[in-house]
């Protein structure tokens, strides 16, 4: 690991001995503390008035009990998160995950992200995350529903469309969203469509919300590619994941020109060196809620690969999006020796340290998830934006309004990577752009 300055290591330990237990947490901080040290030196009023100490800890953390009966009649109880990190922009702003594997740890860590990723959108929004280590896979719709109504029978009093502003994440997509604003609508008697994103288009929801994440993904590396003079076409792609932003960056990536040739799911992965058929993937994920195994039942000439490492199979750019720490050393050494020159975090930190100092040894090109995957939570900004004036817009504009928005963000990042010695580091400079918003707005607010 690099060696941080003086002042950084002393929070950086205080985040440590404060936290204990929370892994994800502490790398999610390290990795942003490990950029800051040209920032702080040249701004000692950030340091003086313990902007970054104040940002490590959140504003407030609500754990509450989720009882929920399933369909076989026996009382279930799970754990409800929500971290409410920073509103020094807006309302705070980020999803909620269902996945046995929450904790508090992942929720803060998530949650931290999300501060300089919405900062980095330029949107009025703050930072914070949700969720519960619910287990949605092989639950029926009514156990889902009763398990949303229950999640919302608690979480509805500490958000509002002022306030916070949940979203989908991992195991939290448009049938969850639908269940969970129900709730909130029956218990608070209000059509508060600003409440949460990711809403149906018929009642609240934005075109181009379900699409956002992997399409803004790709046109971030579309950005990368055009600032070298080049583009997608005839780029081999591996994505990871199966899921919501696997989906559409691989559909974006086909529009675009570059073939996807393998997905994953957390039990194997499949190759189709014609490139993965995505009315079929949507059909397996999206419809029948199945594994990617099935793929091969449809595409003979495709293989599946029961476990393993998607990140074996060769290609100009790869794009993670399932899950944090999911793309290690060891995979990223492979990636490199196959000739790989992008690396794109479609998901949460999906990259580990190791992975992350081995691409920018060997001169891969490496866009962190706060900036990459930022036109998800753009898009709700765009959605809330809908939601306050009772409008809606069309595809195409909003997926304009996306563009743009991912092109302001690759431009933020080089140009602070510039500013403060980095050039051409992408990490750095969304670390560094996505932090000085929201320092700059918390030396205004004062000492809260
Ligand atoms: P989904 O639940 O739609 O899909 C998640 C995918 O990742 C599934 O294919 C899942 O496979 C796979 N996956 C999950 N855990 C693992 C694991 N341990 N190993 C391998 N694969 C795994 O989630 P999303 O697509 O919404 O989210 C994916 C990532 O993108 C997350 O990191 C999320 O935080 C991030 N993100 C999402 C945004 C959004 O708008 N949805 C916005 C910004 C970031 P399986 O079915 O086997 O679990």
């Amino acid at each position: 690991m690099p060696i941080l300055d003086e002042k950084l290591g002393d929070i950086y330990d205080e985040v440590l001995r404060r936290n204990p237990g929370e892994d994800e947490f502490h790398q999610a901080v390290r990795e942003v503390l490990d950029s800051l040290g040209p920032v702080v030196a040249k701004h000692p009023e950030y340091g003086d008035a313990a902007v970054i100490r104040r940002l490590c800890e959140p504003e407030r953390q609500i754990i509450f009990r989720v009882p929920w009966v399933d369909d076989a009649g026996n009382v279930r109880i799970n754990r409800g998160f929500r971290v409410e990190f920073n509103s020094a922009l807006g309302p705070y702003k980020g999803g909620l995950r269902f996945h046995p594997s929450v904790y508090l740890g992942i929720v803060k860590f998530l949650g931290f992200e999300q501060i300089f990723k919405n900062s980095l959108t330029g949107m009025p929004i703050g930072g914070g995350k949700g969720g519960s280590d619910f287990d949605p896979k092989g639950r029926s719709d009514g156990e889902v529903m009763r398990f949303c109504q229950a999640f919302m029978t608690e979480l509805y009093r500490h958000i509002g469309e002022h306030t916070d502003v949940p979203a989908g994440d991992i195991g939290v997509g448009g049938r969850e969203i639908g269940y969970l604003f129900g709730q909130y609508k029956r218990i608070t008697n209000r059509y508060e469509s600003g409440v949460l994103t990711g809403k149906g288009l018929t009642w609240g929801g934005s075109q181009v919300r379900t699409e956002a994440t992997g399409y803004g993904t790709v046109f971030f590396v579309e950005e990368m590619l055009k600032a070298r003079g080049d583009s997608f076409d005839g780029k081999r792609v591996v994505v990871s994941g199966s899921g919501n932003v696997a989906i559409y960056a691989a559909e974006k990536v086909r529009q675009l020109g570059g073939t996807v040739i393998a997905c994953s799911d957390s039990n194997g992965y499949v190759v189709d060196e014609k490139g993965i058929d995505l009315d079929l993937l949507k059909d397996i994920k999206e419809k029948r809620r199945a594994r990617v195994s099935t793929y091969v039942e449809a595409r003979t000439d495709a293989r599946y690969v029961e476990g393993g490492s998607v990140w074996d199979v060769a290609c100009d750019v790869a794009l993670p999006c399932a899950t944090q720490n999911e793309l290690n050393g060891r995979d990223a050494a492979t990636l490199v020796k196959n000739g790989c020159a992008i690396v794109a975090e479609g998901a949460n930190m999906p990259c580990t340290p190791d992975a992350v100092r081995l691409f920018a040894d060997a001169g891969v090109l490496f866009a962190p998830g706060k900036a990459a995957n930022a036109g998800g939570v753009a898009t709700s900004a765009l959605e809330m934006q809908q939601n306050a004036s009772r409008d809606s817009w069309s595809f195409d504009h909003t997926e304009r309004r996306l563009a743009d928005i991912m092109h302001g963000i690759h431009d933020r990042c080089l140009e602070s990577a510039e500013l403060y010695g980095k050039p051409g580091n992408y990490l750095a400079g969304a670390n560094i752009a996505g932090f000085i918003q929201v320092a700059d707005a918390m030396l205004a607010l004062g000492v809260i």
